[in-house]
């Protein structure tokens, strides 16, 4: 993400946030009135999405303007429930622009379920390349102040989260990157259901893991350390500026990476070797 990049008309960001409502409403990754999202006009004011209506049928006009102390600056309606959580993900993240909050269903159901490793992991390998993993936080009370404390430890190395029996946060430079870094987060989730149906999930090899996270870093995608890739906290330090990452950090990350694989594959050739001495008994 590019923290240089010019601010957008905001008649184009107003469209482009009702666009994306009704996508996230029709794809059902948010029912009923669930979900927000926002985007930063200038460094002082949001526009986002007000609280409480269906975000498949927002219009330009319902949408509502705030600044960092939350006075409402523009609009006729309050401003979305968890504004603090999108106010925190841009004091946390200064290069990111906008932020996206759904409720998408099969990525929630592993954190219901107790699956969030599972979900976490390095299985596909276009999310490792550009998401580094997808974590869960901690529960928080939706619409507390909680709920931006609960993600204040991930946003050092990750650019989409899952909010624990809630939701996911996803950000971006723009409206349209955060809306498809949700997308990717579904269809991994998706994925690995499916393949968790059909078997065990297997972990890529931790070569390919380390290949695609220093791809994934040079091109500037967030790198997950392995708490964040199994189910702690991000132990990393953000870089200062939000963006780029130093060669030092940068083979810190891979190297937790890795540490997080081989532990992940060994656990699994474990549990098989445990399961051929029952067969073989
Ligand atoms: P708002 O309609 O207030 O934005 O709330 C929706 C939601 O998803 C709360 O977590
Ligand atoms: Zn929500």
């Amino acid at each position: 993400m590019n923290g240089a990049t010019p601010w957008r008309a905001e008649r184009t960001l107003r469209e482009d946030m009702c666009r994306i409502g009704r996508l996230i409403y029709e794809r059902g990754l948010v029912a009923a009135t669930d979900g927000n999202l926002s985007v930063r006009l200038d460094d002082e004011r949001i526009l986002c999405t007000p609280s409480g209506l269906c975000k498949g049928s927002i219009e330009p006009s319902d949408l509502v303007v705030v600044d960092f102390d939350l006075n409402l600056l523009e609009g006729d309606r309050p401003a979305s429930s968890e504004i603090l959580m999108h106010l925190g993900a841009y004091q946390s993240r200064p290069d990111v622009r906008a932020v996206v909050h759904a409720h998408p269903p099969t990525a929630v159901a592993f954190s219901i379920a107790g699956q969030s490793d599972a979900l976490a992991g390095a299985h596909l390998p276009e999310v490792v390349y550009t998401l580094g993993a997808i974590p869960t936080a901690r529960y928080a009370t939706p619409g507390t102040a909680d709920v931006p404390a609960s993600l204040e430890p991930y946003w050092g190395r990750c650019d989409a989260i899952i909010l624990d029996r809630h939701g996911s946060i996803t950000v971006g430079a723009t409206l349209w990157e955060a809306y498809l870094k949700l997308d990717k987060v579904e269809h991994a989730a998706q994925v690995t259901f499916m393949a968790a149906l059909l078997g065990t999930p297997r972990p890529l090899p931790a070569e390919e893991v380390e290949k695609l996270a220093r791809q994934g870093a040079e091109r500037g995608y967030p790198t997950a350390c392995s708490p964040c890739a199994t189910d702690g906290v991000c132990e990393l330090p953000a870089p200062e500026d939000g963006n780029g990452l130093s060669q030092e950090l940068e083979e810190a990350i891979v190297e937790e990476v890795l540490r997080a694989v081989r532990e992940m594959t060994a656990e699994k050739e474990e549990q098989k070797a445990g399961s051929t001495v029952v067969e073989a008994g």
